[in-house]
Protein backbone atom coordinates (compact mmCIF):
# COMPACT_ATOMS: atom_id res chain seq x y z
CA UNK A 1 0.00 0.00 0.00
CA UNK A 2 2.99 2.71 1.03
CA UNK A 3 4.11 3.10 -2.48
CA UNK A 4 1.01 3.23 -4.08
CA UNK A 5 0.13 6.08 -1.69
CA UNK A 6 3.19 7.98 -2.14
CA UNK A 7 2.51 7.96 -5.56
CA UNK A 8 -1.12 9.52 -5.32
CA UNK A 9 0.53 12.35 -3.02
CA UNK A 10 3.23 12.81 -5.65
CA UNK A 11 0.65 13.26 -8.15
CA UNK A 12 -1.01 15.38 -6.56
CA UNK A 13 1.70 17.73 -5.59
CA UNK A 14 2.89 17.92 -9.11
CA UNK A 15 -1.02 18.37 -10.81
CA UNK A 16 -1.34 21.28 -8.18
CA UNK A 17 -2.16 24.84 -10.20
CA UNK A 18 0.50 26.65 -11.23
CA UNK A 19 1.72 29.36 -8.71
CA UNK A 20 4.50 31.00 -9.71
CA UNK A 21 4.32 34.31 -11.76
CA UNK A 22 7.02 35.92 -13.77
CA UNK A 23 6.43 39.11 -14.80
CA UNK A 24 7.60 40.33 -18.64
CA UNK A 25 8.45 43.96 -19.22
CA UNK A 26 11.03 45.54 -21.62
CA UNK A 27 10.26 48.47 -24.90
CA UNK A 28 7.94 47.71 -27.14
CA UNK A 29 9.41 45.40 -30.61
CA UNK A 30 11.72 43.84 -28.17
CA UNK A 31 9.97 40.10 -28.34
CA UNK A 32 7.35 39.73 -25.30
CA UNK A 33 4.81 38.75 -27.39
CA UNK A 34 6.94 36.39 -29.09
CA UNK A 35 8.17 34.71 -26.39
CA UNK A 36 4.86 33.93 -24.87
CA UNK A 37 3.64 32.41 -27.75
CA UNK A 38 6.67 30.09 -27.98
CA UNK A 39 6.50 28.92 -24.45
CA UNK A 40 2.72 28.40 -24.95
CA UNK A 41 3.73 26.22 -28.25
CA UNK A 42 6.24 24.42 -26.20
CA UNK A 43 4.05 23.45 -23.43
CA UNK A 44 1.51 22.34 -25.68
CA UNK A 45 3.26 20.92 -29.21
CA UNK A 46 0.71 18.69 -29.97
CA UNK A 47 -2.21 21.73 -30.49
CA UNK A 48 -0.05 23.67 -32.14
CA UNK A 49 -1.42 26.93 -31.14
CA UNK A 50 -0.59 29.70 -32.59
CA UNK A 51 -1.39 32.74 -29.84
CA UNK A 52 -3.64 35.44 -31.78
CA UNK A 53 -1.06 38.66 -31.13
CA UNK A 54 -3.14 40.47 -28.52
CA UNK A 55 -3.57 43.87 -29.40
CA UNK A 56 -0.64 45.13 -26.98
CA UNK A 57 -2.80 47.47 -24.98
CA UNK A 58 -3.34 45.17 -22.10
CA UNK A 59 -1.73 42.06 -20.30
CA UNK A 60 -2.10 38.63 -20.48
CA UNK A 61 -1.36 35.78 -18.26
CA UNK A 62 -0.30 32.41 -19.86
CA UNK A 63 0.13 29.50 -18.11
CA UNK A 64 3.38 27.58 -19.69
CA UNK A 65 5.49 24.79 -18.59
CA UNK A 66 9.17 24.39 -17.52
CA UNK A 67 10.63 21.83 -20.05
CA UNK A 68 11.16 18.45 -17.76
CA UNK A 69 15.16 18.42 -18.63
CA UNK A 70 15.32 21.87 -16.93
CA UNK A 71 16.62 21.87 -13.42
CA UNK A 72 14.71 23.98 -10.65
CA UNK A 73 16.25 25.26 -7.86
CA UNK A 74 14.96 21.75 -5.40
CA UNK A 75 16.07 19.24 -7.59
CA UNK A 76 18.79 20.88 -9.61
CA UNK A 77 20.97 17.74 -8.72
CA UNK A 78 19.06 15.03 -10.22
CA UNK A 79 20.51 12.64 -12.11
CA UNK A 80 18.56 11.10 -15.50
CA UNK A 81 17.94 8.12 -13.65
CA UNK A 82 15.98 9.95 -11.36
CA UNK A 83 12.26 8.40 -11.09
CA UNK A 84 11.29 12.26 -10.62
CA UNK A 85 12.13 12.94 -14.14
CA UNK A 86 10.37 10.29 -15.47
CA UNK A 87 7.20 11.93 -13.40
CA UNK A 88 8.51 15.58 -14.68
CA UNK A 89 7.71 14.64 -18.19
CA UNK A 90 4.41 13.31 -17.46
CA UNK A 91 3.53 16.01 -15.22
CA UNK A 92 5.23 18.94 -16.28
CA UNK A 93 6.19 21.91 -13.70
CA UNK A 94 4.09 24.59 -14.65
CA UNK A 95 4.56 28.30 -14.10
CA UNK A 96 2.59 31.61 -15.44
CA UNK A 97 3.80 34.63 -17.17
CA UNK A 98 2.51 38.15 -17.37
CA UNK A 99 2.91 39.89 -20.48
CA UNK A 100 2.84 43.44 -20.42
CA UNK A 101 2.53 46.27 -23.14
CA UNK A 102 5.41 47.99 -23.44
CA UNK A 103 4.76 51.15 -25.07
CA UNK A 104 5.45 54.78 -23.66
CA UNK A 105 3.00 55.78 -21.16
CA UNK A 106 1.25 52.60 -21.11
CA UNK A 107 4.46 51.20 -18.73
CA UNK A 108 3.68 53.27 -15.96
CA UNK A 109 0.03 52.06 -16.28
CA UNK A 110 0.35 49.03 -17.01
CA UNK A 111 3.88 47.53 -16.76
CA UNK A 112 5.15 49.61 -13.29
CA UNK A 113 1.66 49.45 -12.45
CA UNK A 114 1.68 45.57 -12.54
CA UNK A 115 5.32 45.38 -10.54
CA UNK A 116 4.43 47.53 -8.00
CA UNK A 117 1.23 45.31 -7.19
CA UNK A 118 2.68 41.77 -7.97
CA UNK A 119 6.09 42.67 -5.76
CA UNK A 120 4.35 43.42 -2.22
CA UNK A 121 1.66 40.15 -2.90
CA UNK A 122 1.91 37.70 -0.17
CA UNK A 123 -0.58 35.47 -1.60
CA UNK A 124 1.21 32.38 -3.62
CA UNK A 125 -1.50 33.11 -6.27
CA UNK A 126 -0.29 36.63 -7.27
CA UNK A 127 3.36 36.57 -5.61
CA UNK A 128 6.37 37.03 -7.84
CA UNK A 129 8.66 35.11 -8.79
CA UNK A 130 10.87 37.09 -11.04
CA UNK A 131 11.09 39.72 -13.35
CA UNK A 132 12.19 39.36 -16.95
CA UNK A 133 13.11 42.39 -19.20
CA UNK A 134 12.95 41.71 -22.31
CA UNK A 135 15.48 43.73 -25.03
CA UNK A 136 16.12 43.35 -28.37
CA UNK A 137 20.23 43.23 -28.74
CA UNK A 138 19.81 44.28 -32.33
CA UNK A 139 18.26 47.85 -31.72
CA UNK A 140 20.24 48.71 -28.80
CA UNK A 141 23.39 50.38 -31.17
CA UNK A 142 20.39 52.91 -31.68
CA UNK A 143 20.78 55.72 -28.93
CA UNK A 144 17.48 56.75 -28.29
CA UNK A 145 16.62 53.14 -28.25
CA UNK A 146 19.37 52.09 -25.50
CA UNK A 147 18.13 55.40 -23.72
CA UNK A 148 14.61 54.42 -23.85
CA UNK A 149 15.49 50.41 -22.64
CA UNK A 150 17.85 52.00 -19.86
CA UNK A 151 15.36 54.01 -18.51
CA UNK A 152 12.53 51.63 -18.53
CA UNK A 153 14.95 49.03 -16.53
CA UNK A 154 16.15 51.54 -14.37
CA UNK A 155 12.85 52.09 -13.48
CA UNK A 156 11.73 49.17 -12.68
CA UNK A 157 14.73 48.31 -11.26
CA UNK A 158 13.68 51.08 -8.82
CA UNK A 159 10.69 50.02 -7.55
CA UNK A 160 12.50 46.49 -6.73
CA UNK A 161 14.94 48.80 -4.64
CA UNK A 162 12.11 50.50 -2.93
CA UNK A 163 10.68 47.05 -1.74
CA UNK A 164 13.83 46.00 -0.25
CA UNK A 165 13.93 49.17 1.49
CA UNK A 166 11.01 48.90 2.70
CA UNK A 167 11.18 45.33 3.61
CA UNK A 168 11.97 45.47 7.49
CA UNK A 169 7.92 46.90 8.00
CA UNK A 170 7.17 43.26 5.81
CA UNK A 171 9.66 40.84 6.50
CA UNK A 172 7.92 37.65 4.63
CA UNK A 173 8.97 39.27 0.96
CA UNK A 174 11.09 37.33 -0.84
CA UNK A 175 13.49 38.38 -3.28
CA UNK A 176 12.53 38.77 -7.27
CA UNK A 177 15.32 38.60 -9.65
CA UNK A 178 15.49 39.76 -12.48
CA UNK A 179 16.32 38.18 -16.15
CA UNK A 180 17.82 40.84 -18.77
CA UNK A 181 16.63 38.59 -21.66
CA UNK A 182 19.20 39.47 -24.44
CA UNK A 183 16.78 38.52 -26.87
CA UNK A 184 17.40 38.45 -31.41
CA UNK A 185 20.58 37.17 -30.49
CA UNK A 186 20.40 35.36 -33.79
CA UNK A 187 20.79 38.75 -35.45
CA UNK A 188 24.42 39.69 -36.62
CA UNK A 189 24.20 42.70 -36.05
CA UNK A 190 23.31 41.73 -32.35
CA UNK A 191 25.65 43.07 -29.67
CA UNK A 192 26.64 40.26 -27.57
CA UNK A 193 25.24 40.09 -23.88
CA UNK A 194 28.31 41.12 -22.29
CA UNK A 195 28.41 44.39 -23.80
CA UNK A 196 24.88 44.81 -23.51
CA UNK A 197 25.34 44.60 -19.64
CA UNK A 198 28.10 47.36 -20.15
CA UNK A 199 25.78 49.68 -22.33
CA UNK A 200 22.71 49.23 -19.77
CA UNK A 201 24.62 49.80 -16.86
CA UNK A 202 26.87 52.86 -18.39
CA UNK A 203 23.44 54.24 -19.23
CA UNK A 204 21.70 53.79 -16.12
CA UNK A 205 24.33 55.27 -14.48
CA UNK A 206 23.78 58.23 -16.72
CA UNK A 207 20.55 58.55 -15.46
CA UNK A 208 20.86 58.29 -11.81
CA UNK A 209 23.63 60.91 -11.71
CA UNK A 210 21.11 63.30 -13.83
CA UNK A 211 18.29 62.47 -11.74
CA UNK A 212 20.63 62.53 -8.42
CA UNK A 213 21.78 66.87 -9.56
CA UNK A 214 18.11 66.90 -10.55
CA UNK A 215 17.56 66.14 -6.78
CA UNK A 216 20.10 68.26 -5.23
CA UNK A 217 18.77 71.21 -7.27
CA UNK A 218 15.57 70.72 -6.07
CA UNK A 219 16.84 70.26 -2.29
CA UNK A 220 16.60 74.12 -1.55
CA UNK A 221 13.26 72.68 -0.51
CA UNK A 222 14.56 71.19 3.35
CA UNK A 223 11.54 69.14 3.09
CA UNK A 224 12.46 66.86 0.40
CA UNK A 225 13.84 63.89 0.86
CA UNK A 226 14.28 61.27 -1.79
CA UNK A 227 17.50 59.34 -1.26
CA UNK A 228 15.06 56.50 -2.16
CA UNK A 229 14.38 57.71 -5.26
CA UNK A 230 18.41 56.95 -6.37
CA UNK A 231 19.22 53.95 -7.87
CA UNK A 232 22.09 52.12 -6.07
CA UNK A 233 21.86 54.05 -2.88
CA UNK A 234 23.16 57.48 -1.82
CA UNK A 235 26.61 57.26 -3.65
CA UNK A 236 25.49 57.99 -6.91
CA UNK A 237 29.33 59.20 -7.17
CA UNK A 238 30.61 55.91 -7.80
CA UNK A 239 29.67 53.92 -11.19
CA UNK A 240 26.65 52.04 -11.36
CA UNK A 241 26.83 48.17 -12.17
CA UNK A 242 24.29 45.62 -12.09
CA UNK A 243 26.90 43.75 -9.08
CA UNK A 244 26.98 46.87 -7.10
CA UNK A 245 23.05 47.20 -7.24
CA UNK A 246 23.30 43.29 -5.89
CA UNK A 247 25.74 44.04 -2.94
CA UNK A 248 23.59 47.41 -2.06
CA UNK A 249 20.11 46.39 -2.47
CA UNK A 250 20.48 43.20 -2.93
CA UNK A 251 18.91 43.00 -6.19
CA UNK A 252 20.09 40.14 -8.53
CA UNK A 253 20.29 41.13 -12.39
CA UNK A 254 21.45 38.58 -14.54
CA UNK A 255 21.51 39.42 -18.59
CA UNK A 256 21.45 36.16 -20.48
CA UNK A 257 21.62 35.83 -24.38
CA UNK A 258 19.00 34.20 -26.66
CA UNK A 259 16.98 34.16 -29.25
CA UNK A 260 12.90 33.63 -29.78
CA UNK A 261 13.38 32.96 -33.18
CA UNK A 262 14.38 29.31 -33.84
CA UNK A 263 17.90 28.39 -35.41
CA UNK A 264 16.42 25.49 -38.34
CA UNK A 265 19.57 23.69 -37.37
CA UNK A 266 18.56 23.44 -33.40
CA UNK A 267 15.65 21.85 -31.82
CA UNK A 268 12.43 24.18 -31.73
CA UNK A 269 12.06 26.66 -29.04
CA UNK A 270 15.82 25.88 -27.96
CA UNK A 271 17.15 29.57 -28.30
CA UNK A 272 14.80 30.39 -25.04
CA UNK A 273 16.58 27.75 -23.08
CA UNK A 274 19.11 29.50 -21.08
CA UNK A 275 15.87 31.83 -19.85
CA UNK A 276 14.19 28.83 -18.80
CA UNK A 277 16.91 27.79 -17.02
CA UNK A 278 17.07 30.65 -15.12
CA UNK A 279 13.55 30.63 -14.22
CA UNK A 280 14.21 27.13 -13.03
CA UNK A 281 16.23 28.48 -10.86
CA UNK A 282 13.70 30.54 -9.35
CA UNK A 283 11.32 27.79 -8.85
P1 LIG B 1 6.74 42.99 -28.23
O1 LIG B 1 6.27 44.33 -28.66
O2 LIG B 1 7.78 43.09 -27.16
O3 LIG B 1 5.62 42.06 -27.86
O4 LIG B 1 7.52 42.37 -29.48
P2 LIG B 1 7.01 41.24 -30.52
O5 LIG B 1 6.93 39.93 -29.85
O6 LIG B 1 5.80 41.75 -31.21
O7 LIG B 1 8.26 41.19 -31.51
C1 LIG B 1 8.62 42.30 -32.31
C2 LIG B 1 9.25 41.80 -33.58
O8 LIG B 1 10.50 41.16 -33.30
C3 LIG B 1 8.40 40.77 -34.31
O9 LIG B 1 8.48 41.03 -35.69
C4 LIG B 1 9.08 39.45 -33.98
O10 LIG B 1 8.91 38.49 -34.98
C5 LIG B 1 10.52 39.87 -33.87
N1 LIG B 1 11.31 38.98 -33.01
C6 LIG B 1 11.01 38.57 -31.75
N2 LIG B 1 11.98 37.78 -31.27
C7 LIG B 1 12.92 37.67 -32.22
C8 LIG B 1 14.20 37.00 -32.30
O11 LIG B 1 14.66 36.31 -31.38
N3 LIG B 1 14.90 37.17 -33.45
C9 LIG B 1 14.43 37.92 -34.50
N4 LIG B 1 15.22 37.99 -35.57
N5 LIG B 1 13.27 38.55 -34.44
C10 LIG B 1 12.52 38.45 -33.33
Amino acid sequence: GVPILLHIVFFQAAASPPTSNFLLLGPSGSGKTALTTLLEAKSSPLSKKTHTTHTSQTSTLVSVSLPPTVPTASNRYRSVNDPSLKEAQRNPIRYRVKDTPGHGKLRTTQGIAQLQSMSVAKDAAHKLRGVIFMVDTAALVDEAVLRDTASYLHDVLLVLQKRELNKSSSKRLSEIPVLVAANKQDLFTALPPGSVKEKLEAEIDRIRKSKTKGLLDASADPGLDNDEDVLGNDDAQGTFSFNLLQVEAGIKVDVVGGAVKDDPAEEFGSGVRRWEEWVGMCL
